[in-house]
């Protein structure tokens, strides 16, 4: 019999992508978050672009409340990028623009684990736009509009 295969890069991806799966949207988590464009552009770890700009828009309905994006490098192991943080941040903190950089923390193999990190560079601008007020406020604002 031959041992199992060492497959730690797609063993992490399949363990990500289930963390992503099981996590609730978007919406239920941020309740006032009306929509979310996320840019995304890649660099290696010394900074060189990498020719990949990506921008895309979010549906909070249906997007998973996990934001995270793999690293370009294919030989990456147990690395990404995971937006979740920096997104919570500037909902929190109720930013209609936020910005950010993160390095891979994989490492650069199968072959390096343990002696090469990836490093990677991931830039990302984030868009957010927020449902401003509940229903509840905009009868009570309605209200004050007819009194003045
Ligand atoms: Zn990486």
């Amino acid at each position: 019999m031959r041992p199992p295969k060492f497959t730690p890069r797609a063993d992490y991806r399949a363990q990500e992508n289930l963390r992503v799966r099981e996590s609730i949207n978007l919406s239920e988590k941020f309740p006032r978050l009306k929509s979310l464009t996320v840019e995304l552009e890649y660099f290696n770890s010394e900074g060189v672009p990498k020719n990949s700009h990506i921008k895309y828009t979010v549906n909070p309905a249906h997007a998973k409340s996990v934001l995270r994006f793999d690293c370009l490098n294919p030989e990456c192991v147990g690395g990404d990028y995971d937006l979740s943080d920096g997104l919570s941040g500037a909902i929190a903190a109720k930013q209609s623009v936020a910005t950010g950089e993160m390095v891979c923390k994989g490492w650069m193999s199968k072959t390096t684990i343990d002696r090469l990190r990836c490093g990677n560079i991931l830039r990302y601008k984030l868009t957010l736009a927020y449902s401003n007020v509940r229903p509840r406020e905009t009868a009570v604002a309605a209200r004050a509009v007819q009194a003045a």
